[in-house]
């Protein structure tokens, strides 16, 4: 079996999931388990919503509401046709229904807390797997649609859950491999689960990626398809580069550490769960399904250039802590971690000196609490709109001199916190956000000027 999995632009409206149709139908016979993102956008309208609802303005929250409804539904009419959508008119309806009265509960307590977010950021998958189920079925697939909640089983952290890996494999093996056995083409949301009390949670914004690695590895799939609204993983995000090429085959190290550092076409966590079963990963394009995309493998091939890719993560923050008195005291960086962690703020880059540390962030609301924290400890400076670059490739790891060809090209820029990553194949540093477009225009007419052809296309 395979899994295939359809981001949100792939299922944007009818005629995206008219060609979803047309692609699984094209692999029937390898009996395709397809996991599908929300409608384009939907989550980010499904949270502005219940930010709404929190905040109390209720009518705001119902508008946003109504104006979702209004485009599943004309969506769900233009793939089914009168008859069918007549009936599956009521279904949806219902939960429109239920998706109101939640947003009432909620501006009438004025709170929301990450529960009721995952309740209603729920919503964008369950509809859209549901839609296209329906579609699928309409066109002679036999697809049918799987609740993912009642089979990808979660922790409690809501809204950033964690994978309850043994107890989904086994619904897994009740609840979907006996619809395979029976011919039928199961079509589940990704991006959402629920807890062993059976309370929706989500595992993470961008999830469905992960989604579709936990089933595939579940259920010991032959290989897990991305099918996104480009040909591949690139050399560069196409939208600050045009020029970005395909890469035609990535380890699974090089693009971890790619999706970590911000090229948005891959889940961080989504490699993981399939490197552990040897399972090979494509990203394909649903625009342009000829395409052979990327694929993505335990070990990649040699390739005569140095790096595959350069990545950008934005919105980013330095934070310096600086503590002369604690002189190399003993614990002074686990005091430091400890009051990132009890402000749940994550850590990417860090680079220390004998008296300071430099820490990046994701920039978010938590940092003037971190920082008052911190100042209890030491002197604490921070400063956004900040970008981490980052290069990748398996050569690194053998290639001397790589860091002078770098930042050559970069001389007179203002470079921070350079890092070559503990796996040895990255090389990392942090610029001013504004300046990435020309960072990496720059870094790209350098290093993939000339590409290898076994590697690029
Ligand atoms: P989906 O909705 O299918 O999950 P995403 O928007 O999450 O799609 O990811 C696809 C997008 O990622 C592309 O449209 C592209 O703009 C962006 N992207 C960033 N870096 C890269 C890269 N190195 N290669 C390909 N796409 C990239
Ligand atoms: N719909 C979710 C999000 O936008 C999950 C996903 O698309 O992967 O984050
Ligand atoms: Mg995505």
């Amino acid at each position: 079996m395979i899994v295939m999995k359809f981001g949100g632009t792939s299922v944007e409206d009818a005629k995206a999931i008219d060609r979803v149709a047309a692609i699984v139908q094209g692999r029937q016979s390898q009996q395709p388990v397809v996991v599908v993102s929300a409608m384009a956008k939907v989550t980010d309208t499904l949270l502005t919503m219940a930010k709404a609802a929190g905040n109390g303005e209720r009518k705001t929250a119902l508008k946003l509401c109504r104006s979702l409804q209004e485009r599943h539904y004309n969506c769900a009419s233009e793939l089914l046709g009168t008859a069918r959508f007549t009936e599956f008119h009521s279904e949806l309806g219902s939960d429109f229904e239920n998706l109101d009265e939640l947003l009432r509960g909620i501006s009438a307590v004025g709170e929301i807390t990450p529960r009721t977010t995952d309740n209603v950021a729920a919503y964008g998958e369950m509809l859209s797997s549901k839609i296209v189920a329906a579609a699928f079925e309409a066109r002679g697939l036999k697809g049918i649609h799987v609740d993912s909640r009642d089979v990808l089983v979660t922790d409690n952290a809501y809204m950033q859950a964690v994978p309850q890996y043994e107890e989904t494999n086994l619904r897994l093996k009740e609840r979907v491999e006996p619809l395979l056995s029976a011919g039928q083409v199961p079509v589940m949301g990704g991006f959402i689960g629920s807890n062993r009390s059976g309370i929706t949670t989500t595992i993470g914004r961008g999830g469905s990626d992960f989604s579709a690695a936990i089933f595939g590895a579940g259920l010991g799939a032959e290989r897990i398809e991305i099918w996104t609204d480009v040909d591949g993983i690139l050399t560069t995000d196409p939208r600050v580069c045009p020029d970005a090429r395909r890469i035609k085959v990535i380890s699974f190290d090089e693009a971890a550490e790619l999706a970590y550092f911000g090229a948005k076409v891959l889940h961080p966590a989504t490699v993981l769960p399939a490197i552990q079963k040897n399972i090979p990963v494509y990203v394909l394009n649903s625009r342009n399904p000829g395409c052979e995309g990327t694929r993505i493998t335990t070990r990649a091939p040699h390739s005569k250039n140095i790096f595959k890719a350069i990545a950008a993560k934005k919105r980013i923050t330095i934070v310096d802590v600086a503590a002369p008195r604690m002189l190399l005291a003993h614990g002074f960086l686990k005091s430091i971690f400890e009051a990132f962690d009890r402000h749940q703020v994550a850590v990417d880059v860090v680079s220390t000196s004998e008296v300071s540390v430099s820490l990046t962030v994701d920039s978010n609301q938590a940092i003037p609490a971190l920082a008052a924290d911190l100042a209890k400890l030491a002197d604490v400076k921070y400063e956004g709109r900040k970008a981490i670059v980052c290069l990748v490739g398996e050569n690194l790891r053998e290639t001397p001199g790589i860091a002078a060809l770098v930042f050559r090209e970069l001389a007179d820029k203002k470079i921070r916190m350079i890092s070559q990553g503990a796996s040895e194949i990255n090389l990392t540093f942090v610029i001013e956000e504004d300046e990435v477009p020309e960072v990496i225009q720059r870094l790209h007419r350098t290093f993939f000027a000339e590409l290898d052809a076994e590697v690029f296309a």
